[in-house]
């Protein structure tokens, strides 16, 4: 990035993406004085040839910017000691995205950018955008939140498409985002523990939308769509996004149809009902947010829909991974507790649940509505008992102790179930780490137990 060229800047975070930020500050010619509370992080940052210098140690008023990486606390609980000193010094504080936008809008100020924020389905639906535009032809640039740095990304240029996942995080620390189109899926209570309030939580996404040309808004909240009406009253044009609603403008989802509505006149734009890895309304909101951004930087309609029907989906995410027969196998190990198990759970009939791992407070009863569709619960790792104590009398269960036996007991089940189409789904509504490294590696097991079983397609 070129935008500090000559200029001094410092930098606190060296995990992950922090690195890449430094690097590319040092490649657009910016003085990096670099530094992180963690020593191996720093030596990392050395030996890759970053000066690195203690920040309380240095002279705050000779930096033209601060950038901070994702996880340093900006405000809550308590600012970080670094933010109290840009403070003192009157330096502004900008983070990698910030850093993006403002190459972009130095060297192709044309070249659309996505940006995608929410609290629920933001990986998803930033991928499903990445997956349409790549399909169509376009030269496609994924990164942010999602897992590559934005820094790290090819640089901006004409007719590259930009598709960047945002948290509340990089867009309070990007004063200037200005996204072509800008994708506020849905807001409720969550991550409020590092935000504080949820009043203050609406107003760093919907600095999202305002700064947006296009602004696509998820209105089925009451958050979102009081800043949907804002943003319009402010001068933007606002796509509107529901999954709940009949909408005279926008893009709507009635069961599995997708409609586009303009001046009152709608029209059935596709049908989601055969699409695997878009079950279930949650994703029906996902989808139609999709549609919305890609319309908005001019993706024909046949493009949107080839892209939306061969989408693969993403990994460890209600993700369909193999078929026997009518049995359908589904990795959803990123459910790490019982709200992010619901939507899994209210997306197929009849299930044959994988469940457990590490308990998370508050175990498995929100999940009492779903558990007719289950016919019977796996139950491994640490949560087992308690798990099983929930299921009770209302839904038939074993404990199965390891995800091998459950998914060997639940795919046997399965093929004695004859009255029609079955999921066998980890779902996990737990941690992992009483028997994994994480959720990925949770869900490569799983995948690799199913693949091991006879009889079996995949699906990927
Ligand atoms: P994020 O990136 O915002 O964490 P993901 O796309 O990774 O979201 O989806 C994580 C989980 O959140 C999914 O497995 C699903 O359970 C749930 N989810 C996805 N999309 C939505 C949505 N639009 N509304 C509510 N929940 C959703």
């Amino acid at each position: 990035v070129t935008t500090f060229n000559g200029k001094k800047v410092a930098l606190f975070g060296l995990g992950g993406s922090g690195l890449a930020t430094a690097e590319a500050l040092v490649a657009g010619g910016a003085e990096v004085t670099a530094w992180d509370d963690n020593p191996d992080s720093v030596a990392k940052a050395d030996a890759a040839g970053i000066a690195t210098a203690d920040l309380r140690h240095v002279d705050w008023n000779a930096f033209a910017a601060f950038v901070l990486s994702p996880g340093v606390p900006l405000t809550h609980p308590k600012p970080h000691w670094t933010v109290d000193l840009a403070h003192q010094a009157g330096v502004e504080i900008i983070g990698d995205v910030e850093l993006f936008v403002r190459e972009r809008r130095a060297h192709a100020p044309d070249c659309p950018f996505i940006a995608i924020t929410g609290t629920n389905g933001k990986s998803t639906t930033t991928a499903l955008i990445a997956y349409i535009l790549k399909t169509s032809g376009r030269d496609t640039q994924l990164g942010g939140n999602i897992g590559t740095a934005v820094l790290t990304l090819d640089p901006p240029k004409a007719g590259r498409f930009y598709v960047v996942e945002c948290s509340s995080y990089q867009i309070d620390l990007a004063p200037t985002l200005d996204p072509t189109a800008g994708i506020l899926l849905n807001l409720t209570p969550d991550h409020l523990d590092r935000h504080g309030t949820m009043q203050h939580y609406a107003d760093i996404k919907e600095r999202l939308v305002a700064g947006s040309r296009t602004a696509v808004v998820g209105v089925d909240d009451s958050f979102s769509s009081l800043i949907a009406d804002r943003v319009e009253r402010a001068g933007t044009k606002v796509v509107r996004i529901s999954r709940r609603h009949v909408l005279a403008d926008g893009v709507y989802a009635e069961g599995s149809s997708l409609v586009r509505a303009e001046a009152g006149t709608s029209a059935l734009f596709t049908d989601l009902a055969g699409i695997q890895t878009l079950r279930g309304g949650h994703n029906a909101q996902n989808a139609a947010a999709a549609v919305g951004a890609c319309l908005a930087v001019g993706v024909d309609e046949n493009d949107i829909i080839k892209g939306l029907d061969s989408f693969p989906g993403l990994k460890h995410r209600m993700q369909p991974i193999a078929k026997r027969d009518d049995i359908v196998f589904v990795n959803d190990s990123k459910a790490t507790n019982a709200d992010a198990a619901a939507p899994a759970l209210s997306s197929y009939e009849r299930i044959y649940w994988i469940a457990g791992g590490l308990p998370k407070e508050g175990g498995i009863s929100s999940l009492t509505p779903f558990f007719p569709r289950i016919v019977k619960a796996y139950l491994i790792g640490e949560a087992a008992s308690a798990f099983a104590a929930t299921l009770g009398e209302a839904v038939p269960y074993e404990i199965s102790g390891t995800l091998e036996k459950a998914v060997a007991h639940a795919a046997a089940d399965a093929a004695r179930d004859h009255q029609g189409p079955a999921a066998v789904m980890l779902s996990p509504a737990c941690a992992s780490f009483d028997q994994y490294k994480n959720f990925e590696v949770r869900g490569d097991a799983f995948v690799g137990h199913v693949a091991a079983l006879e009889g079996v397609t995949m699906l990927i």
